[in-house]
């Protein structure tokens, strides 16, 4: 059992990380996180001390296979509630981040594994972010930005790079949703903006920051 705020500091290092194991500055964390240095500092004692991180001073913070272990089961969690709290509570996707940001500590495996089979053991997120299995797997699947696909090129869109509530509303409203089929069907040179196809009807012009934050299957 840890704490809500060791879960919390275990996630951002691993988000911080890349996902991996590279070294993490303090700073960082304590950005992340919005708290002071001298905090983050006392807290990853804490935590090198119950063997979740590897803390070298000046070096930086990574997590040990157990620290990761932890990180991927809150990501999960968070993962599956998100796609419960839209599914089944009709909450719309620019709303549910904040809310499995608290539900991703409720520490018992048996909710966690039945909400999974409640749900029909999903694979991602309403973001299209993969949900890490019990094991701690991760199934990633070829994706590529909206920007870098060519004149022609279409896919089904699978994710965003951006969840800010801001952005999900404008998809919302441009009618870009998760499973939509796009196609682009030009681009123009002068401010890499595309013009596309939704669902083969209706058509519009999307700017390349927007295009820079949509996914699509490869
Ligand atoms: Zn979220």
């Amino acid at each position: 059992m840890h704490s809500f705020t060791e879960e919390n500091y275990i996630k951002a290092i691993y988000k911080l990380s890349g996902n991996g194991r590279d070294g993490v500055n303090t700073n960082a964390i304590a950005d992340a996180l919005d708290t002071r240095a001298a905090s983050v500092t006392d807290m990853l004692r804490k935590l090198s001390t119950k063997g979740l991180v590897d803390y070298v001073k000046y070096k930086g913070v990574s997590l040990t296979e157990a620290g990761e272990r932890i990180a991927l089961q809150v990501i999960r969690k968070h993962r599956l509630w998100e796609v419960f709290l839209v599914e089944k509570l009709r909450f719309n996707w620019d709303e549910v981040h904040e809310v499995a940001e608290e539900l991703e500590h409720v520490s018992s495996e048996l909710l966690t594994r039945r909400l999974d089979e409640f749900l029909g053991y999903p694979q991602f997120d309403p973001h299209g972010d993969p949900i890490p299995s019990e094991s701690g797997e991760l199934k990633l699947k070829p994706q590529k930005l909206l920007a870098e696909m060519d004149v022609q090129d279409s896919g089904v869109v699978v994710g965003v790079n951006d969840s800010q509530p801001l952005f999900l509303q404008y998809l919302d409203k441009m009618g870009i949703f998760l499973g939509a089929k796009v196609k682009v069907l030009d681009k123009i040179p002068y401010d890499s903006s595309l013009e596309i196809s939704i669902e083969n009807k209706k058509n519009l012009v999307v700017s390349s920051e927007v295009a820079r934050n949509i996914f699509l299957s490869a």
